[in-house]
């Protein structure tokens, strides 16, 4: 039962909602058999045709996983694209605002300047929660139209309290979107499941980290219908080739493989963050719901150049959070060489 029913075709840019998408050339046509002379493609070779430009078969395998209907998702060319669309269908150039809480994952504040939209960017709490107080007041800025809210949070590593999402939800009258692009790793259920209660909601999920498929590209947003219907108008008419699409349903049907990747990259964790803890140069393994640590160390500058150094590469966020790195769970041999480098140091 939706809680709220936020009035969403207002909230939407006028010319998007005005818009007339692009028709593509088999919209109306999707059997696989036929003469296809309608695309100008090449009637030679392997990857000729146009892929399907709504993603069917990956929606539909995707829908009984999730337990959504499949119009309630939406594929996009890495869940950047989602990013990047929600801010193109809710925001005006020059005139509306996003927000998200920092230190966050810094795509939301490029893909806003990149189309002209102010970001307010509130700081998490010391333990890296929503601080209610701080962000009340601009809930009511009628200009503020999409919210975005990293949980778990990139590049802290943990799960925003549900209660808070849900006041925000509750509160607030635009857009929220809660990524998820480490949800998997965490021992919490999707807010998928909340998509009944509230109609601003989407859930951006993708397949680079725990599907282990980030060089196809494969994003996706969960939402209610109409939201993934303006999705689906502003897109570029084919975003996800068939190769990703292969990719991405190919990761799905090797389920048992994703959740013993899972298994195991955790099983690192638990060792690393031990490890971690055992070095001098490190003062502090922050809590991780992903598959990451925050580190704090002692100079967090000398430390990334260092490891660079040796070939091993991690993120310095020393400008983000002051002396602190992050460092992803990799292979056995991967953890074993970074923390004998640390170690060194
Ligand atoms: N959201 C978060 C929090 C991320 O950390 C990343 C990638 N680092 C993305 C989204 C983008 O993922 P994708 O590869 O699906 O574009």
């Amino acid at each position: 039962m939706t809680k709220r029913l936020i009035d969403l075709e207002s909230l939407v840019r006028d010319n998007i909602y005005n818009l007339k998408p692009y028709s593509s050339a088999r919209d109306d046509y999707n059997g696989s058999e036929g003469i296809f002379l309608d695309a100008n493609e090449n009637p030679f070779g392997t990857l000729n045709r146009y892929p399907d430009p709504y993603q069917n078969i990956l929606k539909q395998k995707l829908a009984i996983i999730k337990n959504v209907d499949s119009r309630q998702i939406f594929i996009g060319n890495g869940s950047d694209e989602v990013i990047d669309l929600a801010l193109r269908i809710f925001c005006n150039p020059g005139v509306d605002k996003g927000l998200c809480f920092t230190p966050s994952y810094g795509m939301y504040a490029v893909s806003s300047d990149i189309n002209n939209i102010e970001l307010i960017k509130l700081p998490l709490t010391n333990d890296f929660q929503i601080d209610r107080n701080s962000v009340t007041p601009y809930l009511s800025d009628c200009n503020l139209k999409v919210i975005f809210i990293c949980s778990p949070n990139n590049p802290t590593g943990n799960l925003i309290n549900k209660s808070d999402i849900e006041y925000l939800l509750d509160n607030f009258s635009g857009i929220v979107i809660v990524d998820e692009a480490y949800v998997d790793f965490a021992d919490s259920d999707s807010l998928i499941n909340l998509l009944d209660t509230y109609n601003n909601l989407i859930v951006s999920q993708t397949f680079s980290k725990a599907w282990g498929i980030a060089a196809a590209r494969v994003g996706v947003a969960y939402s209610n219908e109409l939201i993934i219907s303006l999705f689906n108008k502003v897109k570029p008419p084919y975003n996800v080739s068939r190769l990703n699409q292969e990719a991405a349903i190919s990761a799905l049907e090797s389920y048992d493989s994703f959740r013993e990747n899972i298994s195991t990259i955790l099983a690192e964790k638990t060792k690393m963050k031990m490890e971690l803890q055992g070095c001098k140069v490190v003062n502090k393994v922050y809590p991780s719901d992903a598959n990451f640590f925050l580190i704090e160390v002692n100079d967090a500058d000398n430390v990334y150049k260092q490891l660079k150094d040796q070939g091993i590469i991690i993120r310095n966020r020393n400008k983000e959070v002051e002396n602190c790195v992050r460092v992803t769970i990799g292979s056995q041999s991967e953890n074993e060489i970074l923390i004998k480098s640390l170690k060194n140091l």
